[in-house]
């Protein structure tokens, strides 16, 4: 039986980068993973390079680029005529991008000398695991053993029985990024980031979208002011968002699907081309023999772990979305990189207290640290200013005036407690909130920083020095 000092189930941006880390760092390692993509051969990356982050924000970028050729060209004094598009070639784009990223994982681990065995991984104890493979032809079932081992099993579309995926009309988030047409009526169960960002792709692309969302409040996590921005903008660009309704059932004709939802205690019914399921992620412990040899799961069948990632079984971890926590990729790739640093001996550590959010809509939505409502629940006295893109010379001649940047500081030390963003490639912007939080920077810190002009980024600045009271354009 082969030995390695460390395998890792599961190759998503959890497991592949705990796996380069753990390389890189000299100790013997093995990742498994059982992803096939639709050609059936075996792929590595997991959700986010896949079916998740990447092609999404293909899909978000190409449509993005037809809708500004179609509406903004015009403003700058550029005639276009005959915009049209083709979908399938869009898709085809999205799946280069995917196969060159992915191949390129498959590089990184020939590059750190990782074995990639392919199949699906069981635990069969806490340092033995079982690897079927994915398909009769991909080899035959084998047993390794490691001194350490990293589950990063990640999350799979939440079912709803309200709605059953059908692949065909009623589809998750995989199957919506793969329609070989515009669907003329699309209905979307949840207003979270999936259900926005993929409302947003094709509502571009000309699809009349209806977003059902069973809360009454828009986009709960985020800073109330910046939600109320982006969903006044959203509904304006054509999303037509419902909050306060449940999505209770579903039927199909073959041709479209009749939703049925409660609304206010109404019952209603619409009838949709396509319906998108976007109603959350849950756990993937599947087959992973997680009860058989007792580790321990939580309630919504998270596998428990202490703030070091252990698990209740020695020298077992586990990382990514399939423990507590946000379930964002790059989360996952920070406790895979603390993980591996651990085991080797050093000192890994995920400060959650900054980990950046973003939701690509157009503007872009980004957050980092508490919203104001977080902060007036505890009654910490904070300070707060915000600056709006309207008032930034950038932003202007981008024509990009849309949203704002919010900074909240503590009132007695400054210390920057949030950043809230709504805005022109607020993805971007974010990191140098997240870099000054990191650091424990305060408002003035950024205050006293030079930002190049004319930049997006000098909002910000605003915004710090609007603290104070000292913004010098608004
Ligand atoms: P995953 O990426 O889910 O990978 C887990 C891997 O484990 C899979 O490849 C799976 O095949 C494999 N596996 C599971 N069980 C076994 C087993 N027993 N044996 C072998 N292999 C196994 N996050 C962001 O930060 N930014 C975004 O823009 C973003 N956009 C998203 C868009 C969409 C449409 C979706 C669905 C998600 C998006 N996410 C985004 C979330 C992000 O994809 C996840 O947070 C991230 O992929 C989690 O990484 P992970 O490594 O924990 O798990
Ligand atoms: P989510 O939990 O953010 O949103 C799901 C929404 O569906 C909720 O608001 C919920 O109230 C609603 N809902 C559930 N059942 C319903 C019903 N029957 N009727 C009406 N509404 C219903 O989940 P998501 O948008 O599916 O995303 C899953 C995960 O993927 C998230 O945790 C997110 O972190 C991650 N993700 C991140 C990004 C990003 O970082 N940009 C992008 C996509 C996904």
């Amino acid at each position: 039986m082969k030995s390695y000092d460390v395998v890792v189930i599961g190759a998503g941006p959890g497991g592949y980068v705990a796996a380069i880390r753990c390389a890189q760092l000299g100790l013997t390692t093995a990742c498994v993973e059982s992803w096939a993509n639709d050609k059936g051969e075996p792929t590595l990356g997991g959700t986010c390079l896949n079916v998740g982050c990447i092609p999404s924000k293909a899909l978000l970028d190409s449509s993005h680029q037809y809708q500004q050729i179609k509406q903004e060209a015009n403003v700058h004094g550029i005639t276009v005529s005959g915009v049209s598009i083709d979908v399938n070639r869009m898709i085809a784009r999205k799946d280069t991008i995917v196969h060159i990223l992915t191949q390129g994982i498959a590089g990184l681990f020939r590059k750190h000398k990782i074995d990639w065995l392919q199949g699906h991984g069981r635990l069969l104890s806490d340092n033995q695991i079982e690897i079927s493979p994915v398909t009769a032809a991909h080899g035959e079932m084998t047993t390794v053993s490691a001194k350490h081992i990293i589950l990063a099993t990640g999350s799979v579309p939440m079912q709803i029985p309200a709605a059953r995926i059908d692949n065909k009309l009623i589809v998750d988030s995989s199957g919506a990024l793969a329609f070989n047409e515009v669907p003329r009526t699309l209905g979307i169960i949840g207003a979270g980031a999936i259900g926005l960002e993929l409302g947003s792709v094709w509502n571009r692309l000309g699809a009349k979208v209806i977003i059902l969302e069973a809360l009454e409040e828009f986009l709960v996590p985020v800073d109330r002011q910046i939600a109320a921005q982006a969903h006044k903008t959203l509904q304006k660009q054509g999303l037509d968002i419902h909050l306060g309704t449940r999505v209770t059932g579903t039927g199909t004709n073959n041709r479209q699907v009749i939703i049925t939802f409660d609304h206010s205690g109404d019952k209603q019914q619409i009838i949709v081309d396509k319906l998108i399921v976007a109603a959350g992620r849950q756990p993937n412990t599947a087959g992973l023999g997680a009860q058989e040899y007792g580790l321990q799961l939580d309630n919504r069948g998270f596998i428990e772990v202490d703030a070091n990632c252990r698990t209740n079984l020695p020298n077992v971890y586990a990382i990514g979305d399939v423990v507590r926590g946000p379930m964002l990729a790059h989360k996952a790739s920070e406790e895979g990189v603390a993980v591996a640093e651990g085991i080797a001996g050093h000192t890994g550590h995920v400060n959650y207290e900054v980990i950046p959010w973003v939701i690509y809509t157009w503007p872009e939505i980004a957050w980092v640290g508490r919203t104001e409502q977080e902060l007036k629940e505890r009654a910490h006295p904070y300070k707060s200013s915000a600056f709006p893109f309207m008032a930034s010379g950038r932003a202007r001649a981008m024509g990009e005036t849309t949203g704002m940047i919010k900074i909240l500081g503590d009132e007695k030390t400054d210390r920057i407690l949030g950043v809230h963003m709504f805005g022109p490639n607020a993805s971007e912007l974010i990191a140098e909130a997240v870099l000054a939080m990191a650091f424990d920077a305060s408002t003035e810190d950024i205050a006293r920083t030079i930002h190049a002009h004319p930049t997006l980024s000098e909002a910000l600045h605003e915004a710090a020095l609007g603290i104070d009271k000292r913004a010098l354009h608004i």
